[in-house]
């Protein structure tokens, strides 16, 4: 029996897309490996029983619940370096993002455990039965590494929204308070507030449509297009933009798909006036269908995308704009 830990992040009443598709993939997988999914929430009143027990709709079995500051790694390590010390979790599962990162790091080095990043894909070890291996993309996402763990801990944590959010059987889970004394060091770093970053009130890694501009904008004020485009296409969409772009400060870096910004997999991507650099293409290379407009016929994007539109995007953005608006009525 080998039992899977998951962090799960929560704000405003509600857990986050990339630690639900944590706790699905733990879920999944713990059931594999013939044990059973748990979470770790750490948090103050707003944590209820009820918001708690939601987390067996996806298939957890028990939520350890420990009051204190959400959204700091140090404390959420010492919970769960306690929680596991006591119930002998196998393996710790972590969306990805600079919390699961830090999260992830730091429960390595205290409990000596593996660590992989950046995960896309954890399946049974077909070696060894009962265990589990950690996929991971490298060389510019060429090709995989598989990581196998020694040890009585593994730890795996995704690049963000990497693991799908299932459904589960609509169950709840049975919520147990921990009291942990935190080390001395958690009390170190105290949050004053938390918050979305600036120009980031739209959830693009929730999106269903994101309408992409790159550096073939041309200047700040040309994201009006862009803007104008994902407004005519409804709730639903937002606005998404490349390193090159964040980096020129004409758009804020919370909208960075890539590499070093969000991975995204939205049912409609549209890139406009972006080349498709690799570093760009592994955080959207899964979305559902992409269209891209470039005024470059041999734009590498048009090697991934489904529909690949060239010509100027100064004249074809009002245009799609316009022709959606007319269609919407
Ligand atoms: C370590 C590392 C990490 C990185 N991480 C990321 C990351 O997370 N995300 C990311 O995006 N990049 C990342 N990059 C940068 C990446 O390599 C590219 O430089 C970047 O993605 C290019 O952005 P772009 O497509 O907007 O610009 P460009 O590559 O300059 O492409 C602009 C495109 O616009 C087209 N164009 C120009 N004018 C028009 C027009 N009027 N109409 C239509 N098309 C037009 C051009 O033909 C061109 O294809 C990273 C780089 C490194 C080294």
């Amino acid at each position: 029996m080998a039992d899977v830990l998951v962090y799960a992040l929560h704000h405003d009443g509600a857990f986050n897309k990339n630690s639900l598709g944590a706790v699905c993939e733990g879920v999944a997988r713990s059931a594999e490996i013939g044990g059973a999914c748990d979470v770790v929430v750490v948090g103050g009143g707003d944590l209820t029983d009820a918001l708690c027990a939601t987390l067996g709709h996806h298939g957890a079995r028990r939520v350890f619940r420990a009051q204190g500051p959400e959204g700091l790694s140090q404390p959420v390590i010492d919970v769960m370096d306690s929680v596991i010390a006591e119930h002998g979790h196998r393996y710790a599962i972590f969306g990805g993002g600079l919390l699961g990162f830090e999260i992830g790091a730091g429960l390595a080095a205290r409990r000596q455990a593996g660590v992989t990043m950046e995960v896309t894909a954890v399946r049974v070890d077909p070696e060894h039965p009962g265990t589990l291996v950690a996929e991971r993309p490298i060389l510019g996402d060429s090709k995989i590494s598989v990581s196998r763990y020694r040890g009585e801990l593994g730890i795996i944590i995704s690049r963000i929204n990497a693991f799908e959010v299932r459904p589960g059987d609509g169950g709840e889970a049975e919520v147990l308070d921990v009291h942990v004394d935190y080390s001395p060091w958690s009390a170190q770093l105290e949050m004053l507030s938390r918050g979305e970053q600036r120009g980031a009130e739209v959830d693009i890694e929730g999106a269903d449509m994101l309408v992409a501009g790159g550096r073939g904008l041309g200047k700040a004020e040309s994201f009006r297009l862009v803007e104008e485009l994902a407004a005519a296409l409804g709730p639903g969409s937002a606005v998404a933009a490349t390193r090159a772009v964040v980096d020129a400060g004409w758009y804020p870096y919370s909208t960075q798909i890539g590499q070093t910004g969000k991975t995204v997999a939205p049912k409609l991507y549209l890139a406009a006036g972006i080349s498709g650099a690799v570093q760009h293409k592994v955080g959207m290379q899964s979305s559902e269908n992409i269209v891209a407009i470039n005024k470059d016929a041999n734009a590498p994007i048009f090697e991934f995308s489904d529909l690949g539109i060239v010509g100027d995007l100064n004249k074809i953005l009002p245009k799609l704009t316009e022709a959606i608006r007319a269609r919407k009525g």
